[in-house]
């Protein structure tokens, strides 16, 4: 096929903006792609590379400027001695949404060597480059409650990962035995290339673009999972969150994330978000605020209130001052890990009446006093003491 114009082959002009050359790419894949040209296989994959070297050039801002000035040549030493191959293509991902993960497309860059990391991109089946290594990572976070970390608490997740196929032992091959050695690399999934630079002898070792660093070939794709050797699948975890954890504390869960063709496992990183509802946490003491009526405040009280592990009687003694901590002993959390708990304080405001009557006045005249004009600084606010220099009392 002799090489014809970038800008032919996508059916644009040379002033084509990169959302129109996108756009094309996409049509011309579509109407090209060899998977739906059965018929006419052979001449659709001609046609469908011409066109995906025709987008990795100029989807590329840079490319497209040494196009657009030198030509083929201009472009040329990005791509092999043999010219345009996929292992040069990086634009996968761009076709991702269009074949709504549809197996062919996935064989079709498996067979033609797109690398492996795109396909988790574009397939969310996981894959990596070292796609001989262990499974991706996997994140979840699960919320409690304050409360729950007193004792800490089981939480049942459900996580979607990559888990492999048993059908092909995790192979992607019929029955697990339809594949054979790859005779590039010798099932290493290796290539070494020797170079000597003056004294010095180059030794790189790269994935074999063959078998894509996997080592052997498959001869028929299992049917049950495509050939990727995974299957997508819900994982149901029990999860134990000891008491005690920091908000946004996160636990690691070996080899419960994706398993990788090898069967080697990722880890599950599950983060614990904490609802602190009502109270404010500082390490293992809780605050938190109540506020009493002036009676309360000046006779005294026996009061019921919130706890984190449900309610108690907190003692408010006669003539507690408005901005004034109280303690209750044992009532805060655990540190991380579980131990013994901190306190939970309580800064006790004061609602006076909205109004008096008459009467009520004369009271406060006689119990307290004719107002004298000066006004006593609070005694919170006197010296360095500051706000909550009587909690720890
Ligand atoms: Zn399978
Ligand atoms: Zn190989």
């Amino acid at each position: 096929m002799p090489k014809r114009d970038y800008y032919d082959v996508l059916k644009l002009p040379k002033t084509a903006s990169p959302e129109e050359i996108r756009s094309s790419y996409r049509k011309l894949a579509r109407e090209y792609h060899p998977d739906l040209n059965k018929e006419n296989a052979k001449e659709a994959e001609e046609k469908f590379k011409e066109l995906s070297e025709a987008y990795e050039v100029l989807a590329d801002e840079q490319k497209r400027k040494h196009y657009d000035m030198g030509g083929f040549d201009a472009v040329s030493q990005d791509f092999g001695p043999q010219g345009f191959n996929w292992q040069n293509f990086s634009h996968a991902g761009d076709l991702e949404d269009m074949f709504g993960g549809m197996d062919p497309l996935r064989d079709f860059f498996r067979q033609a060597g797109v690398r492996g990391d795109l396909f988790g991109g574009m397939f969310g089946q996981g894959f990596q480059v070292a796609s001989r290594g262990r499974g991706r990572d996997l994140e979840v976070a699960i919320r409690v409650k304050l409360g729950d970390l007193i004792q800490g608490i089981q939480r049942d997740v459900e996580v979607p990962r990559a888990d492999r196929c048993e059908d092909c032992k995790g192979t992607g091959a019929e029955g697990g035995t339809a594949l054979e050695t790859c005779k590039t690399c010798g099932g290493s999934g290796q290539v070494r290339n020797v170079r000597r630079s003056g004294y010095a002898q180059l030794v790189t070792i790269n994935a074999c673009p063959t078998c894509r660093g996997e080592g052997r070939k498959i001869l028929k794709a299992c049917t049950h999972c495509g050939g990727a050797g995974r299957l997508r699948v819900n994982r149901h975890l029990r999860i134990r969150i000891p008491p005690g954890l920091d908000d946004g504390t996160v636990l690691r869960l070996a080899g419960e994330g994706e398993r990788g063709p090898s069967g080697r496992a990722g880890d599950l990183f599950v983060q614990v978000i904490v609802d602190n509802g009502t109270f404010h946490r500082e390490g293992r003491d809780i605050y938190t605020d109540l506020t009493v009526g002036l009676s309360q405040a000046l006779l005294g009280d026996t009061v019921r209130i919130p706890t984190l592990s449900g309610q108690a009687e907190l003692s408010v003694p006669p003539a507690t001052q408005p901005e004034s901590t109280l303690r209750l002993k044992g009532e805060g959390m655990p540190p991380p890990g579980g131990g013994s708990r901190g306190d939970l304080f309580v800064t006790i405001h004061v609602r006076l009446p909205d109004r008096l009557s008459s009467e009520q006045r004369d009271t406060v005249r006689r119990t307290f006093g004719e107002p004298g004009g000066v006004a006593s600084l609070p005694e919170r606010d006197k010296g360095s003491g500051g706000f909550f220099s009587r909690r720890k009392g």
